[in-house]
Formats: structure tokens, C-alpha cells, sequence
């Protein structure tokens, strides 16, 4: 659909050795193959990619580890959740981290071991932190973590969208059904009317 501006994320990596103390700018731009399907097994969320993702970062060195600091924008179509409707909702993900060098260790969870094999690196417990290994550093695992983090739980079109109606299925932010949908009693309703009372008492007296 789209075609991609900049390398492609499966060509999203850095190489260790070309990295400075200085951090390096670094822009990768297209709608991954695997990120459809990851916005679509979304449970209520028939989500499409609306704009292509773009992740724009700066690399460096400290010492043997490698900071990675930048953020993810994209665009995605959901259904929101309480009137569903599509939208178009906006992501965006600050994301940073410090990959240390593996060395002899290898991680305790096996998924992590076989991603560290794979990728060049792996995520740790804490999503800042991770170890890499070897001179190249793929970061598509890392990217579609990112996603994950961005694509909200519930989506709303609006934060105060109000929804359909119980009763007669109206879209309430288009129309005014008019159907009396009983509230549960707040006590803060309760308490609203009787200052309205004793406001109105007052003013009474006021004048009177
Ligand atoms: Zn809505
Ligand atoms: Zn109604």
C-alpha cells in the first residue's frame, strides 16, 4: 500500500561498530508486513493501517552498552468502543533503552534466548533494559513491541464520545433520541440539588 520512504523496517538494524560515543540519527519508515495482522487480532478492533509508521531515533555508545532513545508515530483505523465507529487514531510512542552486551550470559526465558539468537538482541524484564550480542542489532522485535505499547485498550473516538443508546441503538453523538435512560442515583446528584435548594432558600430570604 505504502511504499517505503525510507529502508524498510526488516532492514531496520544497527551496526554496533559504526556506532560513536556521539549519538547517530536514525529514520525507518513502511508498514511492515506483520503489523497488520498485529493491529487486527486486536479483540473489537478491525484495525487498519491508516498511515505508515515511522520510527525516528538516535543511537550511541556508552562504555559497552548501546543507548537507543526516539519514538513511533503512525496512524491506525479502529473501531471505537463505545459507538463503533472507525476512527482514525493517532499513535504515538516515546521509546528508550540501553542494551548491554550478553557476553557468556544467556536469558532465563527461553523466548528471549531464541530472540537473542535471532535478533541480535533481547528485551529484558524491564522494557528500558535488554542485552544485545554480535555487531549487528535487528530492532524489528523491538518496533513491534513499540506498537503493542502505542494501540490503546479501549478505543474511543472521543474521549466523552456518549455511545449508542440502550434503548433504541441511536448514535447519541449524532442524535437526540429523546429515550429516558435511567441513571443509577449519584450522591453527588443528590447532593447538587439540595445547594441548588438551600442556594435557592437562601436567595428567598434575601429578598423577602
Ligand atoms: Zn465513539
Ligand atoms: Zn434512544
Amino acid at each position: 500500500m505504502f511504499s517505503p520512504v525510507f529502508p524498510d523496517m526488516g532492514a531496520m538494524r544497527i551496526l554496533v561498530d559504526r556506532l560513536a560515543s556521539s549519538p547517530t540519527a536514525f529514520v525507518f519508515e513502511s508498514e511492515p508486513p506483520w503489523l497488520r495482522s498485529a493491529i487486527q487480532s486486536r479483540p473489537g478492533s478491525p484495525g487498519l493501517v491508516a498511515k505508515p509508521f515511522r520510527f525516528a531515533f538516535r543511537a550511541h555508545r556508552m562504555g559497552e552498552a548501546v543507548c537507543i532513545e526516539g519514538d513511533m508515530r503512525g496512524g491506525v483505523e479502529l473501531e471505537c468502543g463505545r459507538c463503533l465507529a472507525r476512527y482514525r487514531h493517532e499513535l504515538e510512542e516515546p521509546f528508550r533503552l540501553v542494551l548491554e552486551p550478553a557476553g557468556n550470559r544467556s536469558p532465563a526465558d527461553p523466548e528471549a534466548a531464541e530472540t537473542l539468537a535471532r535478533d541480535g538482541m533481547c528485551l529484558g524484564e524491564e522494557f528500558e533494559t535488554g542485552w544485545y550480542r554480535g555487531s549487528e542489532i535487528q530492532l524489528s522485535g523491538l518496533a513491534r513491541e513499540v506498537v503493542a505499547l502505542s494501540l490503546p485498550v479501549n478505543p474511543l473516538c472521543s474521549e466523552d464520545c456518549p455511545g449508542l443508546c440502550p434503548i433504541c441503538g441511536a448514535d447519541r453523538k449524532l442524535e437526540n433520541c429523546g429515550c429516558e435512560v435511567s441513571r443509577p442515583r449519584s450522591p453527588f446528584a443528590v447532593l447538587a440539588k439540595l445547594k441548588t435548594r438551600a442556594k435557592s432558600k437562601n436567595h428567598e430570604r434575601g429578598t423577602g
